[in-house]
């Protein structure tokens, strides 16, 4: 199917040219008829199915039909809110894009930052506004947001949303609204306490489901390097310059190790950004950007400070930690990988890591191959192995290779001695 079958309008058919896309996904395919009818919505998808075209382009549709019969000035008509401002701002500049030739136009607002330029955006007028709850509830408060004129109301990551904590700010956002409009709601998942909100704000929805997080995995290449905890930064090296790596995503457990690794870059001469939360919300942006313009190709992310990043085009995630939560393996390899492509997602795991890689191989139901003799197998791994025998419970006690270990006690190392791993390999 292409878009020209879907009753698109020319402005936005010209615009997803540009964009580069030819086929809808299959939540576009699903909704974007859906929407043009006027209904509202429930949608189960999670972020890199193409969700948010297909809910930007019906609005868009909508009001670009509506702006040619009405004038005077402008009223907020569409009112999508979203949990995070990297989310916000990447509705906003998909709006932007798609709506390019319609003559919409949209503002984003959310917290964090001084409110000036976001006030002054509403006030030369907008038809479309993306918010966070807090700075949406706030500027409602101060009176320069009314939500009466709302025809279009979007949740978007409705599971996110109750997840921090933002349930009460959108059941008084909700209460602001005109009851008669067209109402979405998306949500990764579909727990009770999301069902029971998506009855509070939607009338009688179609509903549309695209595919588990499951296949997320099954379309991903993935692949994992054995390596101490010492090679991991040898091995990193290494592979962005050996691999054809055009852009890539990589995770830190934490804060400081994103920025040791941005260091440990540095000093092989590659250029690359931590985004996190010490981070300003400018230096995040400006990551971002660098990144997205391509002049840094390496990003090296948090989970938290990751979520909500879209970035078009990623070839790569590298996992520089596993994750200890196997479904956060899985947001994180669907970070590439978007709308069809293909994408790879390369995992270094240490000896303690060894526990994280068999949960999360149970959950995605698959053995993720590895990547045997690569240079720095060994780096430093004597230590680790005997740091490994004071924590049995991470390995497998029964391995002979594991009871070996255990027997040079006390730290002593044999030279000749390999990762226990890789003797059971
Ligand atoms: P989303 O799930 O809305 O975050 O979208 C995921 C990514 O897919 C974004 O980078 C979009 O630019 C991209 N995308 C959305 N729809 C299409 C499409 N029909 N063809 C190609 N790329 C798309």
């Amino acid at each position: 199917m292409t878009f020209n079958e879907l009753d698109i309008i020319e402005p936005i058919l010209k615009a997803l040219k540009a964009e580069g896309y030819t086929h809808p996904t299959p939540i576009q395919q699903q909704s974007i008829p859906i929407l043009l009818k006027g209904k509202d919505l429930l949608a189960c998808a999670q972020t890199g199915t193409g969700k948010t075209a297909a809910f930007a382009i019906p609005i868009l549709q909508h009001l670009h039909r509506s702006s040619q019969k009405t004038e005077g000035p402008r009223k907020i008509k569409a009112l999508v809110v979203t949990p995070t401002r990297e989310l916000a701002i990447q509705i906003a500049d998909s709006f932007t894009a798609y709506g390019k030739f319609t003559g919409i136009r949209n503002a984003v607002i959310f917290g964090g930052v001084k409110q000036g330029s976001q006030v002054e955006a509403l006030r030369r007028g907008v038809d479309v506004l993306i918010a966070t709850p807090g700075r949406l509830l706030d500027l409602m408060n101060q009176g320069i947001i009314s939500l009466k004129d709302i025809e279009y109301f979007v949740l978007d990551e409705a599971d996110r949303m109750l997840d921090m904590g933002f349930i009460h700010d959108i059941k008084k956002i909700i209460a602001k609204l005109p009851t008669e409009r067209q109402s979405l709601f998306f949500s990764a998942t579909m727990p009770p306490d999301i069902i029971a909100l998506s009855r509070k704000i939607l009338g009688h929805p179609a509903r549309v489901t695209v595919k588990p997080e499951q296949t997320t995995a099954e379309k991903v290449e993935q692949a994992v390097y054995f390596v101490p905890k010492k090679g991991k930064s040898k091995l990193l090296v290494h592979l962005l310059q050996t691999e054809d790596i055009n852009s890539v995503l990589v995770f830190s457990r934490t804060k400081h190790g994103a920025n040791r690794i941005v260091k440990q870059l540095g000093k092989a001469g590659i250029d690359s950004n931590a985004i996190h939360g010490n981070k300003s919300q400018t230096a995040r942006q400006k990551a971002l950007g660098a990144f997205k313009s391509g002049h840094t190709n390496v990003l090296v992310a948090t989970d938290i400070a990751a979520r909500g990043i879209d970035v078009d085009d990623l070839s790569h995630v590298i996992n520089y930690d596993l994750p200890n939560v196997p479904e956060t393996y899985v947001h994180r390899i669907g970070r590439t990988g978007r709308a069809g492509a293909s994408g790879i997602a390369l995992s270094f795991c240490d000896v303690e890591e060894r526990a994280y890689l068999r949960d999360i191989q149970k959950t995605i139901n698959q053995k993720i191959p590895v990547i045997a003799d690569h240079p720095f197998e060994n780096v430093g791994a004597d230590e680790e192995a005997s740091v490994n025998t004071a924590k049995p419970h991470r390995s497998s006690p029964k391995s002979p290779a594991a009871q070996n270990s255990s027997g040079t006690s006390n730290g002593q190392k044999k030279k000749s001695r390999k990762p226990y791993w890789k003797k059971r390999r």
